[in-house]
């Protein structure tokens, strides 16, 4: 019978045992604190700013959110990152994207402190992850990781192939499936937009990491019996007149091969979520020397 992978569960888990880590800082007089930014007026952005914030106060972390006008000098949101990067009360400093056109991404991201950057995306913190030494892990590769281990997927040893390869997902996800420090240990295949006969890689995956930003994509003709499948992908799509949410994956028929399979949503979704809330209570610990058991 197919596994159906549940994030919310996992997620509520996680959620809990950072509330605890949330409770001893600030007993000890450190309230965790997490900052984002917003300098678009993209509704989704704006909305998943706000779920943010919402998810920290569910579990008492403090939110911080600071708005930059869009029009703005792109000098104003850099200034706005240092002047949080300088503040103790703020242990963790997210920017959301995608950026406006005047915005150099790569310099936001190089501008936030290291030990502030929840997201995990500076420079010096995605060497640190290639290194086998990471300070955080990204979201929702940890995500990933943590939703495997819920039903006990083996991944050493096995072949997983991960489909897309951006900085956020594909290219963490895969450092994190081979590397031996990363309790990964899995024969690794990165797919992309460039792969020829994407389907010959993922019918002989045991693990197949879908984040292409494909709706329904991954279909069940492409998959083997047995196989685990995590699907990241977050597609809204118009179907009957009604507008609706759908992975990469073709959820019907490649549950009926696989033998554990994550939802959309209720799947990655929620642990991206989580992990932001545990990366900040890390930082938080990390800053004032408080040990925490983080969960
Ligand atoms: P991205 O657009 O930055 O990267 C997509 C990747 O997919 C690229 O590397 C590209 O080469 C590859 N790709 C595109 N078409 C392909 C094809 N036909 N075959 C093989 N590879 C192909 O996307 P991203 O930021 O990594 O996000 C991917 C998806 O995951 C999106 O739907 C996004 O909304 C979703 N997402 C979900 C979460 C979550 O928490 N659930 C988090 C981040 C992203």
């Amino acid at each position: 019978m197919t596994e159906v992978i549940d994030g919310n569960a996992v997620a509520e888990e996680i959620r809990a045992g950072v509330s605890d880590c949330v409770e001893t800082l600030t007993d000890t007089g450190v309230k965790p604190g997490l900052a984002t930014v917003l300098m678009s007026d993209d509704p989704a952005s704006e909305t998943y700013v706000s779920m943010k914030q919402r998810d920290c106060e569910e579990v008492g972390i403090e939110g911080i959110h600071v708005d930059v006008d869009n029009d703005a000098p792109a000098e104003e949101l850099y200034d706005t990152v240092e002047r949080l990067n300088d503040d103790d009360d703020v242990h963790g400093v997210l920017v959301q994207k995608p950026f406006v056109d005047q915005v150099d991404e790569r310099r936001v991201l190089r501008t936030i402190a290291p030990e502030k950057d929840v997201d995990a995306f500076h420079p010096a913190n995605v060497g640190r992850l290639v290194a086998g030494d990471p300070r955080f892990k990204p979201c929702t590769p940890h995500g990933i990781q943590r939703l495997l281990e819920s039903v006990d997927v083996e991944t050493e040893g096995k072949e997983a192939v991960v489909v897309g390869r951006s900085d956020i997902v594909g290219k963490p996800m895969a450092n994190m499936l081979f590397s031996k420090s990363a309790g990964g240990n899995a024969t690794t295949t990165v797919c992309h937009s460039r792969t020829e006969d994407l389907a010959a890689h993922t019918r002989r995956a045991d693990i197949v990491v879908a984040a292409a930003g494909r709706p329904e994509f991954i279909t069940g003709d492409m998959v083997s019996e047995g196989c685990v499948v995590v699907d990241v992908g977050i597609n809204r799509v118009e179907r009957d007149g009604d507008s609706e949410l759908v992975g990469d994956v073709a959820y019907d028929e490649v549950a009926e091969k696989a033998a554990a399979i994550t939802p959309v949503p209720g799947g990655v979704g929620p642990m991206t979520r989580a992990m932001l809330l545990y990366n900040t209570v890390k930082a938080a610990s990390a800053e004032s020397g408080v040990d925490v058991e983080l969960p």
